[in-house]
């Protein structure tokens, strides 16, 4: 192979690229129309236009990505993850086209894509599986009477589930009809397809995954374990190995169930079996098989030194794997913590937004697998992932001080992020021994709270901002010379600026005489240098460094202890607030409109559900607080909306 296609965007596309570089194989990216100025468009060595922003009409069309493979003489396709990577029928197209698919053969793919299939397939070749029920009877009364059987707390899946989309947990029998509904509904949504599994809920799982990988020799080995039972929404956010609770007795025995997993597949390329590890019983089971490179595979690579993409593509060449079980010996300790665009404190939300500012500090053991560079735009099509910080360390309290401290170095600004979350998390003293399960996050919702800050400290972010604001009129004074200079050293003036952030506010005023700032109560000031990106002032004795970021008349500002916070800068005349029309329903955040369920004219109910929204990779169903009759709708199926864009509009019934 002297050239491959990637069909896939952002991190793992740049990912896959220098892997390319090494091997002197030409990389040629695809994008879309968001992705045209993306870093990974100008790293690969051709890129190809393939359509429009949705993924729908770009990295999910089969016969653009095919089209733009033979267009640029592509011998080989790597899928990336996510997309088209675990779509079987594109992985027989590319053969069917002459093109080498870098993943599994097909047959794999489809065996692991479907949950009932693949456990049933499973437990014919003895891998442990979750005690369940996965039959074809899909009916409500079936389910219920499994659901009894199996005993509660279950969890329902849907067949064709993927993401942590289409799963319900249910506590007992009278919710069983709610949660089959909602479960059907989401994969339906999702997959087109509504079918269900029921398994017994493991109440102190941890997620625990093998690597494996295989040739097409009928050599399989596993590259141990990662543990990622730090979740939010079923979804992965932390990945660590060696998991803390890991020995080598019960490394060689869920070592072993992979490596059966994967022999019953005949697996020939890179792939993961992931286990859910019962705390109580100590006994583990299959949950399913990524049959694709899984966005933590830096962890493996960290601690093992194979470069997983290297591997790959050489697999999928046909070259032998040219490793052996006994080969893979861990070396010291890996974690990975995935930066987001979202809002922890409102349920994780995804967000949008401009990434203005994004640097990390140089650190010994750093890696940082990134989708964007300072000016990135993170659009509501993809997933709102920013980076994923991988740090490696002799061992684990090692690598967790250096995660500690790159998250607190890390430079996000413009967009709110989870960089404050990770930071809570990582000080979470039973987080620091390992003591965790995949409950975690909703067992600790503070974590998720924005910290409670003093007195103090936000009156150091509102005496950077004043001295953002002084700064900026300065330089305006000194292009407009009509204003007389030194105006604002009169003594007698004093300034003063108002600041919102969430529900609260913060006035600040000084005085400004003899190159000093007079705070009053918060202090006396002196401004050491500023930019229209960073300042640094003294108080005390004692040196503030803040990064900023504006947009609008919102400040972004970030400073290493303190963290961030964003500031919006009330205007002097307050503009007559927006009265809020009763009945109407806004966008929660910037969305697509993915399906309206009601018409004008219709009644609904208290509860009932009004239209689908899509944000990334999540969504929501808003329902009506209130019974009443559809009065207007504003919006379309398929267009998308701003934060606030009012979708439309119920009259109360009497
Ligand atoms: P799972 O491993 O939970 O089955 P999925 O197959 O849904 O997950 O997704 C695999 C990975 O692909 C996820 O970790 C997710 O971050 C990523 N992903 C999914 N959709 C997109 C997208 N539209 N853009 C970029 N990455 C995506
Ligand atoms: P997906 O294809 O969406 O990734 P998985 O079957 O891998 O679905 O499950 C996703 C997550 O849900 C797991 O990582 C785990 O945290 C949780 N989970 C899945 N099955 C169970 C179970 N039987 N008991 C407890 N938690 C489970
Ligand atoms: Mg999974």
């Amino acid at each position: 192979m002297q050239s491959i296609l990637i069909a896939n965007r952002g991190e793992i596309a740049l990912r896959i690229i220098k892997s390319c570089r090494k091997l002197g194989i030409r990389s040629i990216g695809v994008y879309s129309e968001a992705d045209a100025n993306a870093p990974y468009v100008r790293a690969a060595d051709l890129a190809i236009h393939i359509g429009k922003s949705d993924p729908i009409a770009s990295y999910l069309d089969q016969d653009k990505i095919i089209e733009a493979a033979h267009k640029s003489g592509a011998e080989g396709i790597h899928p990336g993850y996510g997309f088209l990577s675990e779509n079987a029928a594109f992985a027989r197209r590319c053969q069917a086209e002459g093109l080498i698919f870098i993943g599994p053969h097909p047959k794999a793919i489809e065996a692991m894509g479907d949950k009932a299939k693949a456990k049933s397939l499973m437990m014919e070749h003895g891998v442990p599986v979750v005690p369940g029920y996965q039959g074809t009877d899909q009916s409500e009364a079936r389910i219920l009477q499994e659901s009894n059987k199996i005993g509660f707390p279950v969890l329902l899946k849907a067949t064709a589930g993927g993401g942590g989309k289409g799963m319900r947990i249910v506590h007992q029998a009278s919710e069983v009809k709610d949660a089959i509904a909602a479960a059907k509904r989401e994969a339906l949504n999702a997959f087109g397809n509504d079918n269900l599994i029921v398994e017994k809920y493991i109440q102190s799982g941890r997620h625990i995954e093998f690597q494996i990988f295989g040739d097409q020799h009928g050599n399989v080995i596993h590259l141990l374990e990662r543990e990622c039972s730090i979740q939010r929404r079923y979804q992965k956010v932390i990945e660590e190995s060696p998991s803390p609770i890991m020995d080598d007795a019960l490394r060689e025995r869920m070592g072993t169930a992979a490596v059966l997993a994967a022999k019953a597949l005949k697996y020939d390329n890179a792939g993961t079996v992931e286990f859910i590890y019962d705390q109580q019983s100590g006994n583990f089971y299959f949950l399913e098989v990524n049959t694709r490179l899984q966005v933590e595979h830096p962890v493996t690579e960290a601690i093992t030194g194979l470069d997983l993409v290297e591997r790959q593509i050489q697999a999928a060449m046909g070259e032998p794997l040219a490793l052996e079980q006994a080969d893979i010996v861990g070396n010291g300790y890996a974690v990975e913590c995935r930066l987001y665009a979202e809002d922890p404190a409102n349920d994780f939300l995804p967000l949008t937004g401009t990434v203005q500012h994004f640097a990390w500090p140089a650190v010994d053991g750093l890696r940082v697998d990134s989708a964007v560079e300072s000016g990135s735009e993170i659009s509501v099509y993809y997933d709102p992932m920013i980076a994923k910080l991988i740090v490696w360390g002799k061992n684990r309290t090692i690598a967790h001080r250096k995660m500690r401290y790159v998250l607190s170095q890390l430079l996000c600004l413009g967009t709110t992020t989870n960089q404050a979350f990770l930071q809570a998390l990582f000080a979470h003293p039973d987080f620091q021994i390992g003591e965790y399960d995949t409950s975690f996050l909703t067992q600790h919702p503070d974590l998720a709270r924005p910290a409670e800050r003093s007195t103090a400290e936000l009156n150091r972010f509102g005496i950077a901002a004043s001295l953002y604001h002084w700064q900026q009129g300065e330089s305006q004074r000194t292009l407009l010379r009509s204003i007389p200079s030194g105006w604002r050293n009169n003594y007698a003036s004093s300034e003063h600026t108002d600041f919102a952030f969430g529900e609260s506010e913060l006035r600040m005023s000084y005085r400004y005489q003899h190159g000093r700032f007079d705070f009053g109560e918060a202090g006396q000031v002196k401004l050491l240098s500023a930019s229209d990106t960073a300042l640094c002032f003294e108080q005390d004795g004692m040196r503030y460094q803040f990064h900023i970021a504006v947009k609008a008349a919102t400040l972004h500002l970030q400073n290493e202890s303190l963290g961030s916070l964003q500031l919006l800068k009330k205007p002097r005349f307050p503009l007559k607030s927006v009265q809020k029309e009763a009945g109407t329903y806004q966008a929660p955040m910037p969305s697509q409109i993915i399906k309206i369920l009601v018409q004008e004219g219709q009644s609904v109910a208290s509860g009932d559900s009004l239209l689908v929204l899509s944000s990334m990779k999540m969504e929501n169903t808003l329902t009506a607080n209130q019974a009443g009759v559809v009065e207007a709708i504003y919006i379309t199926e398929g267009s998308n909306v701003e934060t606030g864009f009012v979708l439309l509009k119920l009259s109360e019934t009497e």
